[in-house]
């Protein structure tokens, strides 16, 4: 029998009723046992609050666990796709990640089983036109996904300028000399990070690990308190013992023109360069990020020369309108050329009714509360009446019953209003129009949105090497929809 694993958690989602997590258990086993298949283990989150993937630790060994080649395991199995993740970023990735190592998801509530090719692409399409009805369905709470952001922690202890000797940090000259340079550069020349790690390349200088310095090396540095003395101890930092290499003075005017660098205008709009990450350096293979573009010409750069100067590439730049013409209207005929069966809308169809369930019990409590809140409300009057309650106590219970009572009703409206919405929607149509007219609905969606379904249909994209911009073209787009026979028809030569 085909061996499979199973995941649960609580979701932490304040608007909907919990599954709870014994009944997604004997869902789990249920479905395994109606298939025919072995029940490895169910990995159990519980009510795990984090709300990334990356800090859930069951999650993790599950994925882990999944690819293990020994074990075999060909299902991985899950009562709901939003027990998976509450935001669409997560979701793909998860369905990213486990399709890719050729593992079947199954989301047994939403009747998602990626056994079917095309549910594999659409589950993904219904994903982003449920994203793109947002307003109308605010069924999840809106949540930004966290950024990973890089916290400036040193990985093993490593700090440069220093190096330790029984648990203590002893002075590097020659590195102390360096990070005494960076803070000077920054905090008196107003160099930019990016100019003070090119320069420190330029001049053979390399990190700690014998790399590169990059923009996050040199800002980790500028913002590691350990050179005025201090060490971090559980997320605070306490004066240290050890030689400190940079002065009050200079630290106070680095940190000074940090906050008030913060203050300019972010140059980076979310979505505003779809093809980060997906175009490749003609020359050194790695991804190809917005570039240090004028305002009458955008560019996308290699990301190892952005990062590092021109000692690790070349720039690169591919210019971008051309780039994300070419590659927008490729994509968007390679969707309409895939053909897509009614009965995967049919199943997305359920999907989304089967959301609606929960918020009409919900519903249904709450205007329960409601009226058990009225009668409440009589009672206390009747006691004043009678004269068995004083006016102060029933003045303070009438607020707080009153002021539980508004916040009842606002929630109220605000799922009835979900509900009317929903009920105006003919999802199926919808959904038919959108792939029928593709190309429209595609330009429709926002930046983020394009960059996302972009990236979850491209593994990359490889562009032919020239002298100058002009010169640079696409070369290859290679697509993963996330099933075998059609991969080597989806790759285009240009
Ligand atoms: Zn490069």
């Amino acid at each position: 029998m085909p061996r499979a694993i199973g995941y649960v958690r609580v979701s932490t989602d304040k608007q909907l009723d919990n599954t709870s997590i014994e009944k997604q258990k004997e869902e789990i086993e249920l479905y395994c046992k109606n298939n025919n298949l072995t029940l490895v283990k169910i990995y159990d989150e519980g009510a795990e609050s984090a709300e990334t993937m990356s800090k859930r630790k069951e999650f993790k060994k599950l994925y882990h666990h999944a690819l293990d080649r020994e074990e075999n395991i060909e299902y991985v199995i899950f009562f709901k796709a939003d027990r998976i993740a509450r935001d669409n970023l997560d979701a793909l990735y998860v369905y990213k990640k486990i399709t890719k190592a050729k593992r079947n998801l199954i989301c047994i509530a939403d009747n998602i089983d990626t056994r079917d090719n095309h549910a594999k692409i659409l589950y993904h399409i219904m994903a982003m036109i449920a994203e793109l009805e947002k307003d109308n369905i605010k069924f999840r709470t809106s949540m930004g996904m966290e950024k990973n952001a890089q916290n400036g922690n040193f990985n093993g202890g490593k700090v440069y300028g220093y190096y330790s000797e029984n648990k203590e940090l002893l002075l590097v000259p020659d590195e102390a000399k360096i990070v005494r340079y960076i803070f000077e550069k920054y905090g008196m020349d107003q160099w930019g990070y990016r100019k003070i790690a090119s320069d420190l390349n330029k001049q053979g200088i390399l990190t700690k690990n014998n790399k590169f310095w990059t923009i996050t090396a040199v800002k980790t540095i500028l913002t590691n308190q350990v050179y005025i003395g201090n060490l971090k101890w559980k997320n605070t930092y306490r004066k240290g013992k050890h030689p400190r290499i940079v002065d009050d003075e200079l630290w106070n005017q680095t940190q000074k023109i940090m906050r008030l660098k913060s203050y300019l205008p972010q140059k980076v709009h979310p979505g505003s360069y779809p093809l980060s990450g997906l175009l490749r350096c003609p020359q050194c293979n790695s991804p190809m990020v917005q570039g240090n573009s004028s305002s009458r010409y955008k560019y996308y750069q290699c990301s190892k020369n952005k990062n590092s100067g021109s000692c690790a590439c070349s720039s690169n730049l591919i210019n971008k309108d051309y780039a994300e013409q070419f590659v927008f209207s490729h994509f968007v005929q390679e969707i309409q050329s895939l053909k897509f069966t009614s009965s995967v809308i049919k199943a997305t169809t359920q999907s989304i009714a089967s959301e609606v369930e929960p918020i009409e019990e919900k519903l249904a409590s709450m205007k329960q509360e409601l009226i058990y809140l009225e009668s409440k409300k009589e009672r206390i009057v009747g006691w004043v009446c009678e004269g068995t309650m004083n006016e102060l106590s029933f003045k303070q219970q009438m607020k707080n019953i009153e002021n539980e009572e508004k916040q009842l009703l606002e929630f109220v409206e605000t799922l009835e209003k979900q509900l009317q919405q929903r009920d105006r929607i003919n999802l199926s149509e919808q959904i038919s129009l959108a792939f029928e007219n593709f190309d429209q609905f595609f330009h429709l969606m926002s930046n983020e949105d394009k960059k996302e379904l972009l990236h979850f249909f491209i593994d990359c994209i490889y562009i032919n090497n020239g002298k100058t911009s002009k010169d640079r073209t696409v070369k290859k787009i290679e697509y993963n929809f996330g099933y075998d026979q059609l991969q080597e028809k989806n790759t285009c030569v240009g």
